[in-house]
């Protein structure tokens, strides 16, 4: 990459701004110039933008027309390899560069100078009348003479109201102070000693700290609770060493509260955070010290991709097999893809840890592009749980009832023995259906194709698509029989009051994304559960991810045949890695764990290599069925939905498409539909489909823009091309 241009005052430059605009436009420098990269304040009609110097100006505009730029923001400018970064990441996922801009700037206030709080420290020696309340403050700033604390934390750690301490800078006791607000983070020590490792882990660290220089990927697997979190955390240890910053990727924000505490005991401090969790303010603080290199490691989700770090030497994707790193809306990037090409645009490496990694990371270390590190066994006497199927064919269960015999008395001995059991369902809400049982009808979505689900805790139906929802129905919507409506299935809540039901003497708790109005108050409750202080735990697919619960010995999937149905090309090996993960939850610590499935298929290939083990015969088969059927890993798909309120529109437009496809048919492509998308409607919008499959090395980016260049969009019709779908819905 060429060095940054330096712009003096007058000459034209080119701005990228993040207005909708589609090419940059020309400014001139400003007084004192500017340097290629450089975030600016622009004029743009009558407003003021944000903008980056993306390079010289084309000089084909008025020349007496060009304003200048208002000014050069306080921040670091924007390096050449993110430029980079955002240039391809907008070629490969067709997004235009003002889109990829806000991506990259999703901070409020950049430019705004640093904004003051005050703090308090210990004021200058005086007379005054000293009661116990005061002496405690006073206590407090001597302690820690080094702190600055806000009004808030020098009160709580007081154990006083702000009065006392408010009283005490009237007397000069105490001093206030103004001090800017974005402040470097805390520095964190990569030569703090860490865990003493075993053999197996110390063996993957050195392979990780083998040659750092340049760009490499790593498949760190092995399975849950064998020390991947141990061990990338001493590649990020090397990371700092060499004084580049380390990016870890989380997949939920629930997890980051216990990762946050194992950092700061492995280097003494707390990272720094960015997830939707963090405040507008800390986000700001973060962006900023990101690029000035004042931030060493960040913990974060997806988006942490596009912060502007000064040096990146190191990013880890944890459980990288994780859906939620592909970007459902707006950009729609694949995080862990994308982690890949950054990496390898500033010479940085990446580790991607999972206990069952993705098919595409497992093609691509079999392709030779990845080096693969396994850990086999689990850190001390921990071992994999037993696994065993339960027959639902052979219980003999009464209608409404989902907890088998068989696993109903596997529980009640967990809780005699004081272990805990979890019971994992997939599903949120109380029920999946509301019939009505005089006209047969399922209460649906009133804007979108989906059946409402109701939530017993918050008294509502709600639809899992667009969020909407209404209070649980006392008549049938469609005939207005009263009393008629009838639940159908479980959810995570019916199961907890089956569960309460039937185990009436142990403590059962819920475990559900959407039961917990806050970050806080879920991490509450997992610190809760991780303590033992819960028999039966009934859990949604949140539990599935990575976190400790030393007292689990036993895990009853109640449905394991449910993500087996439904056409999504990658079921089964969702279905795999859930189940997995989820039996992976058994027997962390000291004791050894079960894992039983209830299932009514127990021969069904998927849930035959679960309970053999056989992972290298799973995704051996499921390799091969893909490179058969020409899709992703070996071949390409990217799903284009049309969306409009008028469905015969959004259906014309793509019959359209589907018969003007030369651009594509050229490079090999074939393109199927157009056919309702299997969700037909969210939010009042009509949606249908079309799908493209090509060869994995097609130039799929081009042709796609030459096709969709030939048409003229209604203004209501939206288009989105998702290229290597994750979801198909
Ligand atoms: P994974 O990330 O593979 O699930 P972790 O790194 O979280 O595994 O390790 C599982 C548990 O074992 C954690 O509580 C961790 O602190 C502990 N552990 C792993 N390796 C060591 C070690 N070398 N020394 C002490 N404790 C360890
Ligand atoms: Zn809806």
């Amino acid at each position: 990459m060429s060095e940054p241009q330096f712009f003096h005052q007058g000459d034209l430059v080119a701005v990228l701004t993040s207005q909708p605009l589609d090419r940059v436009l020309d400014y001139k420098a400003p007084e004192g110039g500017c340097w290629q990269g450089a975030f600016v304040e622009v004029p743009l009609g009558p407003r003021k933008v944000l903008g980056v110097v993306w390079g010289a100006g084309a000089g084909d505009y008025d020349h007496a027309k060009i304003r200048p730029v208002i000014r050069v923001l306080d921040v670091a400018p924007m390096q050449q390899s993110m430029a980079e970064f955002l240039r391809r990441v907008s070629d490969y996922t067709l997004t235009p560069m003002s889109k990829m801009l806000r991506l990259a700037t999703r901070a409020p206030g950049l430019g705004d100078p640093p904004s003051m709080r005050q703090v308090y420290r210990l004021g200058a020696q005086t007379e005054l009348r000293m009661t116990a309340a005061r002496q405690k403050v006073l206590a407090v700033l001597e302690e820690f003479a080094e702190l600055s604390f806000t009004l808030k934390e020098l009160s709580e750690a007081a154990g006083v109201t702000a009065s006392v301490v408010k009283g005490l800078v009237k007397l000069g006791a105490v001093a206030e102070m103004a001090t800017p607000q974005d402040m470097p983070f805390a520095h964190l020590n990569p030569g703090l000693p860490g865990k003493s490792l075993s053999e197996d882990q110390a063996h993957a660290v050195a392979q990780l700290q083998a040659n750092t220089v340049g760009y490499r990927t790593t498949l760190l697997k092995g399975v849950t609770g064998s020390g991947k979190t141990e061990v990338y955390l001493e590649a990020v240890a090397s990371c700092l060493k060499e004084r580049r910053q380390a990016l870890v990727l989380l997949p939920e924000i629930a997890l980051t509260a216990e990762f946050l505490t194992r950092v700061e005991a492995r280097f003494g401090a707390r990272p720094a955070e960015w997830h939707s969790g963090v405040t507008m303010t800390e986000r700001r603080r973060t962006w900023k010290m990101v690029g000035q290199g004042h931030a060493q490691m960040v913990v974060g989700a997806r988006s942490a991709l596009f912060l502007p770090f000064q040096d990146l030497g190191l990013i880890v994707v944890d459980e990288e097999h994780d859906s939620s790193y592909k970007q459902e809306d707006g950009v729609l990037y694949n995080a862990r893809d994308m982690a890949v090409l950054r990496a390898s645009l500033v010479g940085g490496q990446v580790v991607l840890a999972s206990a069952t990694p993705s098919l595409e990371s497992w093609a691509n270390v079999e392709a030779k592009k990845y080096t693969k590190i396994e850990l086999k066994s689990r850190f001390g006497v921990s071992v994999l749980p037993e696994m065993m199927a339960i027959d639902m064919r052979q219980e003999n269960l009464p209608a409404d009832r989902w907890i088998s015999p068989s696993l109903q008395k596997m529980v009640e001995a967990r809780i005699w023995a004081g272990e805990q059991s979890l019971l994992f369902i997939n599903r949120r809400g109380y029920a999946p259906i509301t019939l009505c049982r005089a006209c047969g009808d399922q209460v649906g979505c009133d804007h979108c194709d989906a059946r409402m689900v109701e939530h017993r805790f918050q008294k509502r139906l709600m639809c899992h698509q667009c969020g909407a929802s209404k209070p649980v129905p006392k008549i049938c919507p469609s005939c207005a029989a009263e009393n008629r409506l009838a639940v159908v299935g479980p959810g995570v809540e019916r199961l907890a009051e089956e569960a309460t039901a039937l185990f009436p003497e142990a403590k059962v708790a819920v475990l559900s994304s959407d039961l917990f109005g806050s970050a806080r108050a879920l991490k509450e409750q997992i610190a809760k559960l991780a303590a033992g202080e819960v028999d039966v735990i009934i859990g949604t697919q949140l539990v599935a991810k990575g976190h400790n619960f030393p007292k689990l010995t036993l895990v009853g999937v109640i449905d394991a045949d449910l993500g087996l149905q439904g056409s999504d090309l990658r079921a089964a090996e969702r279905t795999f890695q859930l189940m997995r993960q989820v039996a992976g939850r058994a027997g962390r610590s000291d004791k050894p764990g079960v894992a039983a499935l209830q299932t009514h298929q127990p021969e069904h290939p998927v849930i035959r290599a679960i309970l053999d083990g056989d992972e290298e015969a799973f995704w051996s088969a499921e390799a091969q069925a893909r490179a058969q059927a020409g899709v992703p890993p070996y071949g390409r798909l990217v799903g284009v939905v049309l969306s409009s309120p008028d469905a015969q529109e959004a259906f014309e437009v793509a019959q359209a498409m589907a018969r003007n496809c030369q651009p594509l048919t050229d490079i090999g492509a074939q393109i199927f539909g157009p056919a309702p998308a299997p969700i037909a409607r969210i939010r009042g919008r009509h949606r249908v489909r079309l799908l493209i499959k090509a060869e994995k090395n097609a130039p799929i980016q081009s042709a796609l823009s030459a096709w969709s260049a030939q048409f003229k969009f209604p203004n209501a019709l939206r288009l989105s091309i998702d290229i290597d779908p994750q979801s198909f819905y």
